[in-house]
């Protein structure tokens, strides 16, 4: 029987949503039907001139993927807060001085290290491409169930509706229902820490750089808005994280400027205040017959390195290509276990290096409880002195090293 789609995406979050444009627009894909389901009502316009809590450091390869279907280009300058530096410090010592580590995008071939942007915009450039909107069937509805037949999916939504696909792709972020439907499982681990975020404006200008500061309860960082304010990630203990939730704005800013030593003057709040909770996760496998796990649903990381949703795109991006392979070479089902296990094969052993050496950063520098001053002073000064590791890390983070998609390589060819 001819199923109602091709490929269904459950999850339509910046990852899920990605892979539906991602599908739509390559031509080995042409002609499936793909369909797109999330809880939440789609994605709405952000107003132009607000700027959205939630933001996310957006990797060079990012930034690729989503100019592959012309997303990134409908992101107006005033929300794309470029950053050319990145410098980064230990509490006991001085930014820019010993126990720091100085990223500069002159040392490379890049115009810029990356960019801050806020999700919300990120998902709306996407919902709003033109492959986007031609191609992608989107459903409002919670997943209940998933049915395997031997040749497709039965999705079922919380409201009794049932789709069938021959393949379906678990996006629903790190709690996945599509995860556990499909039986799969996870190794975590809970940093018994959680992140406050906010957006505060400093006396003296950001100057287009990422500050973070390595404090006792974890690093503090700063990182530059288009409009001039900055945006707060601060990784601490969950009651420290809720404590700064409430506290009077007065004591936050206190807080908050003692916390950075004071290098960017005096800091006001400007913006919303929230706390999530952080943990380590990762599937045990990426695939079944008929289904498969992308973003963090596969997979969440610390957001200290900034790499969760970068680390998502490049999975979308890779699935495609490899079903588009897998088409290409004369498989006519995208379905097919075969190339859901190339895809798992490439993208788990690029998340586990990921993952290991963000978990491995983690270790050194998320609380300073369990490393001796000395020797997070010695990582951070041996690796500013030295080009080559200093280079292997700058591209990790601006997420062009490794094997990648061809939508993410400079040159695609
Ligand atoms: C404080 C903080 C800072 C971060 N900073 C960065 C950063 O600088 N750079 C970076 O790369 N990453 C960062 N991240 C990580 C990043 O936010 C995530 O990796 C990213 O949002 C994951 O995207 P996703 O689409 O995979 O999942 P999600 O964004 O979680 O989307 C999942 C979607 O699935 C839908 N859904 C859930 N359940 C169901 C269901 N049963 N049925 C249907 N739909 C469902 C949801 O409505 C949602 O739309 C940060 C994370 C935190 C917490």
């Amino acid at each position: 029987m001819r199923p109602d789609f091709h490929i269904a995406i459950i999850g339509g979050g910046i990852v899920g949503a990605c892979a539906a444009a991602l599908a739509a627009t390559n031509s080995e894909l042409a002609g499936l039907r793909i369909a797109l389901i999330d809880s939440q009502p789609a994605s709405i316009p952000p107003p132009e001139d607000e700027i959205d809590l939630r933001v996310s450091a957006v990797s060079r390869a990012s930034e690729r993927v989503l100019s592959s279907f012309d997303a990134w280009a409908s992101i107006s300058d005033k929300h794309l807060g470029a950053y050319d530096e990145m410098v980064v410090w230990d509490a006991t010592g001085k930014p820019r001085g010993r126990a720091s580590i100085h990223f500069s995008a002159g040392d490379s071939s890049e115009p810029n290290l990356g960019h801050i942007v806020e999700n919300r915009r990120v998902l709306w450039a996407i919902y709003a491409s033109r492959v986007f909107r031609d191609r992608v069937t989107v459903l409002q509805g919670a997943l209940s169930n998933l049915s395997f037949e031997p040749d497709n999916v039965e999705v079922t939504l919380a409201d009794g509706r049932r789709y069938t696909t021959q393949l379906a792709i678990g996006s629903d972020g790190a709690d996945s229902a599509s995860r556990a439907l499909a039986g799969i499982e996870t190794v975590a681990r809970d940093y018994s820490q959680a992140a406050f975020v906010t957006h505060v404006s400093t006396q003296r200008p950001h100057q287009r750089t990422a500050w973070q500061r390595f404090l006792p309860g974890g690093p503090l960082a700063y990182l530059p808005l288009a409009d001039g304010r900055s945006s707060i990630v601060w990784t601490t203990t969950p009651e420290h994280a809720q404590r700064l939730v409430a506290a009077e704005a007065s004591e936050v800013d206190a807080q908050l400027s003692a916390g950075i030593d004071h290098v960017l003057g005096e800091v006001t709040l400007a913006g919303p205040r929230a706390s999530f909770p952080l943990r380590l996760m990762h599937a045990r496998s990426y695939c079944r017959e008929r289904f498969v796990l992308i973003g963090d649903a596969a997979h969440t990381v610390h957001p200290l390195a900034g790499q969760g949703v970068n680390l998502g795109l490049l999975d979308a991006a890779a699935l495609m290509e490899t079903l588009a392979a897998g088409i290409e070479s004369n498989r006519s089902d995208v379905g097919e276990l075969r190339s859901l296990r190339r895809y798992e094969r490439w993208r788990k052993s690029e998340n586990t290096l990921a993952l290991g050496f963000i978990d491995a950063l983690h270790g050194l520098f998320g609380s300073t409880k369990s490393v001796p001053d000395v020797v997070r002073r010695w990582g951070l000064e041996s690796v500013d002195a030295m080009p080559l590791l200093k280079g292997f890390f700058m591209s990790r983070a601006m997420g062009i090293g490794g094997e990648l998609p061809k939508v993410a390589r400079a040159t695609r060819y």
